[in-house]
């Protein structure tokens, strides 16, 4: 009998092919493992494995680069730079012909390095973590272990991790992976988002995924939340045609986002950068609702130059001639670490830290690059630029962004409301801006006070829950346009109980965009807001999305 694992289904789809693991930690060599005596054969050993790690960042560098990834090369460059320092090299050597083996050799001539890095201040201090990866490559390949991060292949496989961190999946070729599955990760963790946005079908929070072995073959349902083990052709092809037909019975619904009855409700995508317009126009998006600017700098160990930030707004910018685009300023800290801003020392709970625009406020001078970047980039386009910040709490935080915006020459400034605090008192933070966005992932992390990044807490990341519904309503009728841009947007029931509680516009990944499409189509505004209506009346999430749906006959007719 075929084995059916069942997980939370985060971006919809049936991708079938064989097991890839993304390799978990390397273990410390123990300390006072010796060599055999032949300290010339174990030092070739050692030399001859940093070689290796140093030629295959190169190899994956020059792939990024291939695949329009060239700051991905840059990173991964330098990387093997740092394996092949001779000084290193030396390092290594003294110890093996001390007699220690050589992983341990390797391991503790990088410990030399890394304590010199940690304690030269916070911008080299980030750059530990690269020095550990390239350790951890040597150690793995010496001790025969499978080499940490993510793999690569000839053929298409699907992707199984514990968790992916958004750095992890930069360098990843969306044509090379058919699925993913995690056993962590909730659905709204970078993990989903970035399936998503790449349109690959994802199983998230999966408890079996770690007995997943390499090769193994299976069948993945990103709308249903299963992976099947060894699936046979046929029910492989079944699963693939049921996906196609809802596709194309999806496709006739064009155009403009409205309801039935003609309530204008735009569709917007949310993009990472440059390269998720594509999907974003294919789509259908009437602009973009969320630009998330960190995306751009995830993996790069330097700060963005003011051209190169111009030159990413103003791709953004022209693609929507006429339209909507809204940026958020750097959303750093916590799920979303970039190495040229760190956070200000151990955080014990990063999501309560310094994130988001308290980041910013640490750090004026890259919000002041940033505001500039975008001002100068938006000069002389159609396009409507709205800038907004992350993780405002109170009217101070709307009001300093407010203040930077305004003193960079942006005009419209906005905020994203996610924390509970700001959407309770959003009347007060609408007097300061000109619009919201409410980030229903964060908002949901916080009302349910559940990290977005633990698997096992998927039940209550779950923007179904009444209370976040609750939140919503009070950001909607505070007095300025309102969207949503966290993952909620992109549910389609959930889409029209958003817009029966009063919000404005609707931004997801692009792929989502045809599935509200046409849930809005197929429901009047007055549906959408008995529906909103009977899920606040509901006492929990699956009870909301019941009642809900018992509002939104036509969702069953298209297969959502
Ligand atoms: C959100 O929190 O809903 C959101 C859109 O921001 P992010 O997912 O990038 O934190
Ligand atoms: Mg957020």
């Amino acid at each position: 009998m075929a084995v059916v694992l069942q997980g939370a289904g985060v971006s919809p789809g049936v991708g079938a092919g064989p097991v890839l693991r993304v390799a978990g930690d390397v273990p410390e060599p123990p300390a006072g493992d010796r060599h055999g005596g032949d300290a010339a054969a174990e030092r070739a050993a050692a030399l001859a494995a940093l070689e290796a790690v140093a030629a295959d960042l190169e190899a994956r560098g020059e792939r990024a680069a291939a695949a329009g990834n060239t700051d991905g090369r840059d990173v991964l460059n330098a990387q093997a730079l740092m394996a092949r320092d001779p000084g290193l090299a030396d390092g290594v050597g003294a110890k093996v012909d001390e007699g220690v083996a050589a992983a341990r050799a390797v391991f503790e001539a990088f410990g030399v390095y890394r304590e010199m890095l940690a304690g030269a201040g916070e911008y080299l201090a980030a750059r530990v973590a690269d020095l550990d990866d390239i350790r951890d490559r040597a150690v793995a390949r010496l001790l025969g272990l499978p080499v940490p991060g993510v793999p690569e292949s000839d053929e298409p496989f699907v992707l199984v991790a514990r968790d992916l961190a958004p750095a992890d999946t930069a360098v990843l070729d969306p044509a090379q992976v058919v699925a993913f599955v995690t056993e962590e990760g909730g659905p709204t963790s970078h993990t989903a988002i970035i399936a998503r946005t790449m349109g690959v079908p994802a199983v998230v929070a999966l408890p079996g995924a770690a007995t997943l072995a390499d090769g193994t073959r299976v069948l993945v349902d990103g709308a249903a939340g299963t992976v099947r083990i060894d699936p046979s052709e046929n029910e492989v092809r079944s699963a693939r045609a049921a996906a196609e037909a809802r596709a194309s019975a999806l496709a006739e619904f064009t155009g403009p986002g409205a309801t039935a009855d003609g309530h204008a409700v735009p569709l917007l995508a949310n993009i990472g950068g440059p390269k998720d317009l594509e999907q974003a126009v294919a789509n259908g998006a009437e602009g973009v609702g969320l630009y998330r600017t960190e995306f751009l700098f995830l993996d790069r160990a330097t700060p963005p130059s003011d051209d190169e930030q111009e030159e990413a707004y103003r791709k953004v910018l022209e693609a929507f001639p006429g339209g909507r685009v809204v940026v958020r300023t750097l959303d750093a800290g916590a799920d979303k670490p970039l190495a040229f801003l760190p956070a200000p020392g151990e955080e014990p709970n990063p999501a309560l830290g310094e994130r988001g625009v308290r980041m910013s406020v640490r750090y004026p001078d890259v919000l002041a690059a940033q505001l500039a970047a975008l001002a100068r980039a938006a000069a002389g386009l159609t396009a409507q630029l709205q800038v907004m910040a992350p993780m405002v709490t109170d009217a101070a935080d709307a009001r300093w962004f407010a203040e930077r915006c305004r003193e960079a020459g942006i005009e419209h400034p906005g905020v994203m409301v996610e924390v509970p605090a700001a959407a309770l008192r959003a009347r007060d933070i609408a007097a300061e801006v000109e619009f919201f966005s409410i980030g229903t992932n964060d908002l949901t992390q916080y009302a349910c006070a559940a990290d977005r990044q633990v698997g096992g807490l998927a039940r209550l990341q779950d923007p179904w829950q009444p209370a976040v519904l609750d939140l919503v309503a009070p950001a909607a009728a505070a007095g300025v346009p309102c969207g949503v841009c966290g993952e909620a947007a992109g549910d389609p029931a959930l889409a029209c109980v958003l817009v029966g509680l009063g919000v404005t516009s609707l931004s997801m990944s692009a792929p989502s965009l045809p599935l509200v499409r046409a849930a809005l189509a197929k429901h009047t505004l007055e549906q959408c807001r008995e529906a909103a209506a009977a899920a606040r009346g509901a006492r929990t999430a699956d009870q909301a999305k019941d009642a809900a749906r018992a509002h939104l006959p036509g969702l069953t007719g298209l297969g959502l």
